[in-house]
Parts: C-alpha cells; sequence; structure tokens
C-alpha cells in the first residue's frame, strides 16, 4: 500500500501529500494517517455499460450513492454500448487522476491496455459485475453467481413443463437465446441453463426445432430486444408450421420482450396458442409488470443494491491496506488469473414470490408496476 501511494504521488504529482509527508517528519503513523485521510476524499471512477437498461442506471446510483457515504467523490460515465467509447472514458478517467476505479465491461477483450494505463499509475480496478478477460490488471470481481442463474432459468422450465417430477414427458419444443458473446456473464448462464435442460433435449422430450444449440448460434449482440425479436420471428417462420413452441430461454428481460413482441405477432397470447414459458434477468420493471399480466414467465432478480454495496466496499478496503472480502477464489479465471470474487446469489421471481421479492424489499415500487 505505502509503494502505491507513493507511486501516486510520484505519478500523479500529488506534491500537497508529500509536503505533509515531509512536514509530519515522514514517521510512518503520520504517514498513514495522512494516507487514510487522502483516500477519504478520493475521486473514484465508475464505467457502466449503457443507460439503455434499468438496472444498469440503477447500478450507477447505487454504486455512487455507497462511495460517497464512505466519503468518496465520484465519477460516474456510460459507455452506451460502444466499447472504444468506453475506453475512452476508462483513459479520462485515469487522466483526471480517480484513485480506483469500477468497471462493468462492454467488451470484456477490449480493457488490456486501458488497464495497463490503471496499473502504471496504480490504481485499483473492480471488475464489476461482468469479468474482465485477458489482463492481469483486475484486482477484484463483484458479481452473482452467474452459472446459478441460468440453473435458475433451466429449472423453471422444465418444472412448469412438468418434465422435473416425471408428471409431463414431452416432447416439448423450446428455443434458446444467449446473451451477448462479447460479454463473460453469458457463457455462464448459458451453462448453467444447460446443464439443466441438456439431459433432456437428449432424451428427446425437449427439442429444438430451429436447430440452433451452439452457444454461437443463439448470442445476441449487446443484448439488444430488437435483434432477439427478428431472431425469433425468422424462427417461427422457418421452423414452426403447425407446430407450437412451449419454452424459450432468454437470458435478460429485454431480450424477453423482444421475444414476447415476436410471438405476439404469431398469435401467441391467444386462446388458440397460449404463451410459451419465457424465462428473463435482471426483474426490470417492464418485465415484471409483463410476469403479472402472464406474458412472461419469471425473471431472475439480483439485487444490484448488493452489489453497489460489494464493489465499493472492495474500493474502500484496496485503498486503505485491507483486504476485500471475497468468497470465492476459484471460478473466474480471466486467462491471466483467478480473479479473487465476491458472488452475491440470484433469485427466482414469478408472479408467485414477486411482490414478496421485489416489491416488498424495495427494489421496485408498487406504483411503477401500475
Ligand atoms: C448482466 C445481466 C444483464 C445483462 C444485460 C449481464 O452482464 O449480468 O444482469 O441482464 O448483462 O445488461
Amino acid at each position: 500500500m505505502r509503494n502505491r501511494r507513493a507511486a501516486l504521488a510520484a505519478i500523479a504529482g500529488a506534491a500537497s501529500l508529500a509536503l505533509t509527508l515531509s512536514a509530519c517528519g515522514q514517521s510512518g503513523e503520520g504517514g498513514s494517517k495522512e494516507e487514510a485521510g487522502d483516500t477519504k476524499g478520493a475521486t473514484i471512477g465508475i464505467a457502466m455499460p449503457t443507460k439503455s437498461s434499468e438496472r444498469w442506471i440503477a447500478d450507477g446510483n447505487n454504486v455512487v450513492k455507497d462511495l460517497e457515504s464512505k466519503g468518496y467523490k465520484t465519477k460516474l460515465v456510460y459507455g452506451e454500448d460502444d466499447p472504444d467509447q468506453q475506453v475512452g472514458q476508462i483513459e479520462n478517467l485515469i487522466t483526471q487522476g480517480v484513485k480506483a476505479l469500477i468497471v462493468a465491461a462492454i467488451d470484456n477483450k477490449s480493457m488490456n491496455n486501458v488497464l495497463q494505463q490503471a496499473k502504471d499509475a496504480d490504481i485499483p480496478v473492480i471488475s464489476y459485475d461482468r469479468l474482465i478477460l485477458g489482463t492481469e490488471n483486475v484486482d477484484y470481481y463483484a458479481s452473482f453467481d452467474n452459472e446459478k442463474v441460468g440453473e435458475l432459468q433451466g429449472n423453471y422450465i422444465v418444472e412448469k413443463l412438468g418434465l422435473k417430477d416425471g408428471s409431463k414427458k414431452g416432447p416439448f419444443n423450446i428455443e434458446l437465446f444467449a446473451g451477448s458473446n462479447d460479454d463473460n456473464n453469458t457463457r455462464y448462464f448459458f451453462q448453467g441453463a444447460m446443464n439443466v435442460l441438456q439431459p433432456y433435449i437428449d432424451k428427446k422430450q425437449l427439442v429444438v426445432r430451429s436447430k440452433q444449440t451452439a452457444l454461437n448460434q443463439v448470442t445476441t449482440l449487446r443484448w439488444d430486444g430488437g435483434t432477439a425479436q427478428k431472431r425469433m420471428d425468422d424462427i417461427l417462420t422457418s421452423a414452426y408450421k403447425s407446430e407450437r413452441v412451449d419454452a424459450v430461454l432468454s437470458p435478460y428481460d429485454g431480450i424477453s420482450i423482444g421475444i414476447l413482441s415476436a410471438l405476439r405477432s404469431d398469435d401467441y397470447g391467444s386462446k388458440a396458442k397460449p404463451w410459451p414459458i419465457v424465462t428473463g434477468q435482471d426483474a426490470e420493471v417492464a418485465s415484471v409488470k409483463s410476469i403479472i399480466a402472464d406474458e412472461q414467465s419469471m425473471t431472475v432478480y439480483k439485487d444490484t443494491r448488493e452489489l453497489a454495496k460489494v464493489a465499493s466496499n472492495m474500493v474502500d478496503a484496496a485503498l486503505n491496506g485491507k483486504k476485500p472480502e471475497v468468497n470465492d477464489t476459484k471460478t473466474y479465471d480471466n486467462g491471466a488469473k483467478v480473479v479473487p470474487a465476491y458472488l452475491l446469489t440470484p433469485v427466482s421471481v414469478d408472479k408467485t414470490n414477486y411482490q414478496k421479492t421485489v416489491v416488498d424489499s424495495g427494489y421496485i415500487k408498487e406504483s411503477d408496476l401500475k
């Protein structure tokens, strides 16, 4: 830590810190007091991916609130789903002298150069929600158990179809959607879901009529709902004539809304063609409303207020020479190292428990669901 601060002082030209240190005789004690004071007023850079989804707006606001409550200043930027823009924003934050970075990457492989700059300036980096790949210059990872997210979605499908308890044998038709291929979470979500679904696909109790089952056939660039809608339209036209789709694995609420639009255009949601089971993630207001209206079936709630707290605590510890709390030191290998992580637990939400989980907890206001 002393090295970190010393390097920072030299690089960022923190002349006042150096002066104060020499004024108090450079005793260890005097130095550390000054360090604590220095980090408290420090500015933390927060880079979020997009404002096009509610969750990231809430994430940004919550991280700012938590850091400010600990006495930090903050600079919050949104990359609007453009990886180059996000890298440029992080470069600016480093130039502006932030003392730590919290980054939710748009493209997890685009960060090597900019995080080298962070390293050179001795700035600790917290990878937020999405793991940054291919660089050693990621200090900690704050996220949810991402494989569990997929398992919750997969389990919901097999339970609701009656396959799990054996009350129905199928075959049922299912289509598969995954998230953006440049987001590391995508493969964890998909893997978690397929751990549950694949055995039923192998036994032909679940049939993917489009035959698109490999991850690279089912990803949705930048998690875009319109892209998913178009793919669902194409699948319905080419693979479903008189047959019906019984379930759709969707990794994210914005994608689910796109899928539901395509289904609606094909008369699903009518008496003759009931909605298939459609999963989701993030408990966004539009999707919780859709769940209440019996359209989308479920979502996965991840309390981003808790995630913001974890990330802010990591920053606070790292800047004060303490070891941030982690609960996973094995799972998240980013290709350059295993990044120590703190993982929170995702929760499955449908019509039966949305009130208790997302409304009573204050995550969504009841009035927003009207
Ligand atoms: C997050 C999800 C979110 C998705 C799209 C993922 O990295 O973990 O919560 O649904 O990005 O924004």
